[in-house]
């Protein structure tokens, strides 16, 4: 068998632990995640051809407008602070929650998304301009210039990660921004609970990438780094779900009481050393381009 290769970088992988598809439980197939012995990346090594199969239909539910939701505010919030307006691009706005918010905002928005219901709610319910796409980096190169894209844990689903990386950077206008959120592979989580851990999401989740890989592949084009969090509020609000998940079988089971309250409970217990020294569940990377307008 020939060496696994890493999708973000192109370095050799190792074999490091085996999953079975906890969250959804659509197969009983077993999936190999290597890491890559040059960034790091955790990644699916035989990637399924028809991924689409492994989303379940109920995967996009929800007809709601979820934009004045606390969790939408704070990602909107963690954007503004870069870049206050201009043309947004969100890749993957799946219910639009976030998309709703930064138009409502003031930003133009467009979303590119692969899904053919989420488009229709996003364009009908929640009046918004959508690409229909599942490639994302080709439908960027339509799209330019823009201020702001966005991929909120988006980029983990892709099967070339590097194209749209590289694809957003071009898109960006002088001063633009790429907000990219996604599990993180250094997280405590993955070394305690390896493969129950609720972000691994075989295999649904082809690559999770060091916030250091993502610089190292975007400082070509031009990017830098300008912010990573992990203690912001999406972030501590995953560190808890995946502690109350490995306490319940599959993210389609309900949510006990019990199992929420012992949930919290491991999650405040975790939080210290979750919020040190980057082994947090998940960040949020923001990168700035930093060509002269
Ligand atoms: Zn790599």
């Amino acid at each position: 068998m020939s060496q696994p290769r890493c999708p973000l970088c192109g370095g050799p992988g190792r074999t490091r632990l085996t999953a079975r598809d906890r969250n959804h439980r659509i197969t009983a197939d077993v999936f190999r995640y290597a890491a890559c012995e040059r960034c790091a990346t955790l990644f699916l090594e035989d990637v399924p051809a028809d991924l689409g199969r492994f989303y379940p239909a109920a995967y996009y539910a929800g007809d709601g407008d979820e934009s004045r939701s606390p969790t939408e505010q704070a990602k909107l919030a963690i954007v503004r602070r870069h870049r206050p307006d201009g043309r947004l691009v969100e890749i993957g706005p799946g219910r639009g929650g976030f998309a709703r918010a930064a138009a409502d905002a003031g930003y133009a928005v467009t979303g590119v998304e692969m899904d053919a219901g989420a488009c229709r709610h996003l364009r009908e319910d929640l009046g918004l301009e959508v690409v229909h796409s599942d490639d994302p980096a080709a439908a960027l190169a339509g799209l330019g210039p823009v201020a702001v894209v966005a991929l909120w844990h988006v980029i983990e689903h892709l099967r070339d990660p590097g194209a749209t990386l590289e694809a957003a950077a071009r898109a960006l206008e002088p001063g633009g921004v790429l907000v990219v959120a996604t599990p993180n592979p250094a997280a405590l989580q993955l070394r305690l609970l390896g493969a129950r851990w609720v972000h691994l999401d075989a295999p649904r989740h082809l690559a999770l990438m060091p916030s250091q890989a993502l610089a190292e592949r975007l400082a070509p084009h031009g990017l830098e780094l300008a912010e990573l969090t992990e203690a912001d509020r999406t972030g501590r609000d995953w560190n808890a779900f995946g502690w109350q998940h490995v306490l319940r079988p599959g993210t389609a089971a309900p949510v006990r009481p019990l199992t929420a309250k012992a949930g919290a409970a491991l999650a405040l217990a975790a939080a210290p050393l979750e919020r040190r020294d980057g082994h947090g569940t998940t960040y949020t990377a923001v990168f700035r381009d930093t060509r002269a307008a």
